[in-house]
């Protein structure tokens, strides 16, 4: 083992009544990413600075669910997060309740080299951001037709709606459980769309044997304005260390309590267990049935990830010529 590394995912979940086209889409920019990632490393950058460029470029296609195309709050707005963590130094930055800024990765990375803090929310976030002459726009950029629909369909259903799904054989019925149906997906008796946008993440190792990770999303759609997830938090969303990197997706509230990301790294550093190990033994051990996924990367060149969803959006390649890019399990 050895060599660089790097893992991307488009987020827990998905319907598995994804339209074909949706899936294909999904892959062909996962792909993208991943050889974006790849020519970096093999242009010797460091794992830092590609997974802020990794992220950035999922942030900017409206796919999933980071910058343009983010779910929306229940007043109809965006109230993006990011966060990212550069292992070799434990270095950290993260962003909450950004509105205006394009890439909410870069001001995460920004928090990181050029404040004196770790984590920035709402107006001083958004005031760091001019001060640092990041790319802004107006809130309206980042919102799609698709997302506006998406919302109504979760306020109709007067539900906040995850973007990931329970596993069929655990469906129940009841108040704001999730059912299939033979047709469709339904909530509180409401088709729910065939398509959700996902968060976004990535995990590099480089050729040196640093780790780092960097996640970004809209968050849930219909979330309370001022809702804060896993993904700006370290060790619960992200966290990178001398060991690793992760990078979780899912219902944010079920992955804070697991503190899922640092978790596998402590697995790794106290119980001594391989990545994949302590990938499996947090998602089974830690964290609520059908509730989220994460993508890791070792040190030593290893990649996994694991979920308790119906799928993930992911991709991984390694230095020794592995790639893989898929949806279910
Ligand atoms: N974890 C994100 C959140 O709860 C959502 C996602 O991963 O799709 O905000």
């Amino acid at each position: 083992m050895g060599g660089w590394a790097i893992c991307v995912h488009g987020g827990a979940g998905v319907d598995p009544k994804l339209p074909l086209q949706r899936q294909e889409e999904a892959k062909q920019l996962l792909t993208r990413c991943l050889h974006l990632g790849v020519s970096a490393l093999r242009y010797s950058l460091p794992a830092i600075d590609v997974v802020e460029l990794v992220v950035r470029e999922l942030e900017t296609d409206p796919l999933f669910n980071s910058g343009r195309g983010s779910a929306l709050t229940e007043k109809g707005t965006v109230e993006m997060e990011a966060s990212i963590m550069d292992g070799t130094k434990r270095r950290c930055g993260a962003v909450s309740g950004v509105s205006t800024v394009k890439n909410p990765i870069s001001l995460a990375r920004l928090v990181m080299d050029k404040s004196p803090h770790s984590y920035l929310a709402f107006a001083g976030a958004e005031e760091f951001a001019r001060q640092q002459g990041v790319e802004l726009v107006d809130n309206s950029f980042f919102i799609t037709e698709e997302n506006v629909g998406m919302l109504k369909l979760a306020k109709d259903a007067n539900t906040i709606l995850f973007d990931y799904r329970v596993p069929a054989d655990t469906c129940s019925a009841g108040a704001g459980a999730m059912v299939m149906t033979d047709t469709t997906l339904q909530m509180n008796g409401l088709p729910i769309s065939v398509y959700t946008q996902e968060t976004v993440g990535c995990v590099v190792v480089d050729a040196q044997g640093r780790c780092a990770a960097a996640t970004s999303t809209g968050g849930l759609m219909n979330k309370m304005s001022g809702r804060i997830g896993d993904s700006p938090l370290i060790g619960s969303g992200t966290y990178a260390c001398e060991l690793c990197a992760i990078s979780c997706t899912g219902e944010g509230e079920a992955i804070i309590r697991a503190t899922m990301a640092r978790d596998v790294a402590a697995v790794m550093e106290y119980k001594g267990l391989p990545l994949q190990d302590a990938v499996n033994f947090v998602i089974k051990e830690r964290l609520d049935e059908g509730k989220a996924g994460l993508i890791a990367v070792s040190k030593d060149g290893e990649v996994a990830y694991g979920f308790n969803t119906t799928g993930m959006f992911r991709g991984c390649a390694t230095e020794d010529g592995f790639m893989e890019v898929g949806i279910w399990n």
